[in-house]
């Protein structure tokens, strides 16, 4: 069985640039192409299993990383953007012709990620990115139609990558949220 997580680390992890500050993403329309402009390097960069990230064909997970809010602008074509699930937490802008998600908001000022915006790094022309540390949310992909007894060789596969496999988010920023809910109270 070929296990295809994603492109970006199917065939090995690329390591950050030193130094690199950012660059643009592009959706996937032959012309007249989104452009959202990311000056900043991203954090927390990981494949994710969710049922409501955007994820390439084929790919059992999807890529996403986040920036500071500030650091993301749309810099062409912005009318061709459409709020996906305007219910969700995350606000997921999407090019409403060819699907891509561009960026993810969190509008709720009390949220424990609230001022940081989700991105797909895949989509830029430039390399240097941060690269994928971690797998969150693994055994979600059961919920689109990954068969459980594959979950073995999925995670070991995971392992085998260098991104240890959560069922939620990382260690970290699971304890994040856990700080930010203690400080609220
Ligand atoms: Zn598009
Ligand atoms: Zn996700």
């Amino acid at each position: 069985m070929s296990i295809n997580i994603h492109p970006a680390v199917d065939n090995g992890i690329r390591p950050a640039t030193p130094g690199f500050a950012g660059g643009t993403l592009l959706c996937d329309c032959p012309a007249d192409k989104v452009e959202v402009t990311v000056a900043s390097q991203t954090a927390h960069n990981h494949v994710c299993g969710c049922s409501q990230c955007w994820k390439p064909a084929g790919a059992l997970f999807s890529q996403v990383a986040v920036v500071p809010k500030e650091a993301v602008s749309v810099t062409a074509n912005a009318d061709k953007l459409k709020v996906v699930n305007p219910s969700a937490t995350i606000l997921r802008h999407a090019c409403r012709e060819c699907g891509v998600h561009m960026y993810g908001r969190i509008e709720k000022q009390d949220h424990p990620f609230y001022g940081l915006d989700f991105v797909h790094t895949e989509r830029s022309p430039q390399s240097g990115w941060a690269a994928p540390e971690f797998a969150a949310f693994v055994s979600s992909i059961i919920e689109t139609g990954t068969p459980p007894e594959q979950m073995g060789a999925i995670r070991a596969r995971l392992v085998e990558l260098g991104l240890p496999p959560y069922d939620c988010l990382s260690p970290p920023l699971m304890d994040a949220i856990a700080a930010h809910v203690a400080k609220s109270r």
